[in-house]
């Protein structure tokens, strides 16, 4: 196992990340910018360096930076956790050939499922289905583009290839608008992904967010962790996960996971890793593969009773994966909420200093957060401050189990969304299950 590993993120997945570590005796190395020295994390860890500025670029980013800081330390291998630098693949190559191990796939991997077009082809050799749409990039030949949305039928959405986080799309409903969409979107993929390659799919109306957890080590071993259902967005962006997803049988995960475990073999997958599907009518569709540790995996834990992130560490160390598909067996059903530092209905960030902090707890309760009364949520990162996981024999024991874990949560000094969830679990859509995608932003008005 690693002597000694650099955790190249912050918040509440940094501390995720030293737990793993500390469970396997590996020390830890915190590397923050000068906005986060009070972070937790950074407390608890073997060793501390500050790579820069409160910025994200000249510091969570700051690739040379993150590196000098891995060689002053003498450190093995780097974990990124989500965001940042952690499906940078020039950043994974950077890593490996300073010497030190990156704890994910492989570069080359990374560069095949980071530009989703080139994600899209690659599943449709291996076989797994994907959303109708153009399969290549748009050119400026505007009677082509035409043809090509004709063709998918509108609503069409025009999508970056090399865009994430929920940014570089656009829905467009008439070909009077394909034009100007499709020069919009290209600029704007530009100066977010310096990357300018859109395409056109099908805009599905209806769908759910249902996706599939594997895990990959070096030696040929994978095997899928079932699926998670995350179709509680706004902007595009998850606020509820949970898993089982509502709905899908054993026969349906088996065929489907076993499907994403077949492409990770086809494409050489290392380490953890997310296919996400649109779920319309019965059918799945590919829409990207995210070759990290995930926001939500925790659902994915509490269920399994696998921790993603120990193994994480434990396939990029080399060891054989010893859980065999057949042990996967789902045990009841987990939710999580996020919880962000933002006003619940509109989604202004609010950051500030939290002067009293009461969180849950009880069986079946987890709460992976970085924060304590008296920390300071600084204005220069995403607004999560926490996550909160409930775990029970069934959905409905679940949801309860929520709804009474977030009336004991207390969160004061800062706004957070701890309101929004209260009223999406009683909700009686959401209870019912099964919502889409679009659901919230309904409920809210916001469409
Ligand atoms: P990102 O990498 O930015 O997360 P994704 O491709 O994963 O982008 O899409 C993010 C979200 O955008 C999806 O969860 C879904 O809500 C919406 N979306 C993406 N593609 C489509 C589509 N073809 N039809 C309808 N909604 C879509």
């Amino acid at each position: 196992m690693f002597d000694k590993v650099v955790i190249a993120n912050r918040g509440e997945i940094a501390l995720r990340v030293l737990r793993a570590c500390k469970d396997l005796g590996i020390k830890t190395v915190a590397v923050h910018s000068s906005a986060d020295r009070d972070l937790k994390h950074v407390r608890l860890a073997d060793e501390s360096v500050c790579i820069g500025p409160a910025a994200a670029a000249d510091s969570y980013l700051n690739i040379p930076a993150v590196i000098a800081a891995a060689e002053v330390v003498d450190a093995v291998a780097i974990h990124p956790g989500y965001g940042f630098l952690s499906e940078n693949a020039d950043f994974a190559e950077r890593v490996e050939k300073s010497g030190f191990v990156f704890i994910g796939p492989r570069a080359e991997t990374m560069r095949l499922m980071g530009d989703k077009l080139s994600a899209i082809r690659a599943m449709q050799e291996a076989g797994v289905p994907c959303v109708p749409g153009s399969g290549r990039p748009l050119t400026d030949d505007v009677q082509d583009n035409i043809a090509l949305a004709r063709a998918i039928g509108y609503p069409v959405i025009i999508k970056a290839s090399g865009g994430g986080g929920g940014r570089g799309m656009r829905v467009v409903h008439t070909e009077a608008s394909l034009r100007n969409a499709i020069a919009l979107t290209k600029r704007e993929a530009l100066s977010a992904f310096q990357n300018d390659s859109v395409y056109l799919e099908k805009f599905l109306e209806h769908p759910r967010h249902i996706e599939f957890q594997v895990l990959a080590d070096n030696h040929g071993n994978v095997i899928h962790l079932g699926e998670r259902d995350c179709s509680m967005q706004r902007r595009h962006q998850k606020i509820i996960e949970e898993a089982p997803a509502p709905g899908i049988d054993a026969e349906t995960r088996a065929r489907m996971g076993g499907l994403c475990a077949d492409a990770c073999r086809k494409i050489g997958y290392r380490g953890a890793g997310t296919f996400e599907f649109l779920y319309e009518n019965g059918e799945f569709y590919f829409i990207e593969m995210n070759t990290r540790i995930q926001v939500e995996h925790p659902v994915t834990e509490m269920i399994t009773g696998i921790d993603l992130v120990k193994w994480q560490l434990m396939v990029a160390a080399g060891e054989k994966l010893t859980v065999r598909q057949e042990d996967i067996k789902p045990i009841g059903h987990a939710i999580e909420c996020r919880i962000n530092a933002e006003d619940a209905y509109t989604f202004r960030p609010s950051p500030g200093r939290i002067s009293v902090y009461h969180p849950p707890g009880g069986p079946g309760v987890r709460v992976d957060s970085h924060i304590y009364a008296g920390y300071t949520v600084p204005p220069y990162y995403d607004s999560l401050i926490g996550k909160l996981i409930c775990h029970a024999e069934t959905r409905g024991a679940a949801l309860k189990r929520m709804e009474n874990a977030l009336v004991e949560m207390v969160i004061e000094g800062i706004e957070t969304n701890v309101p929004l969830h209260r009223d999406l679990v009683a909700d009686a859509a959401f209870i019912g299950g099964g919502t889409d995608i679009h659901y919230l932003e309904r409920k809210l008005g916001l469409v």
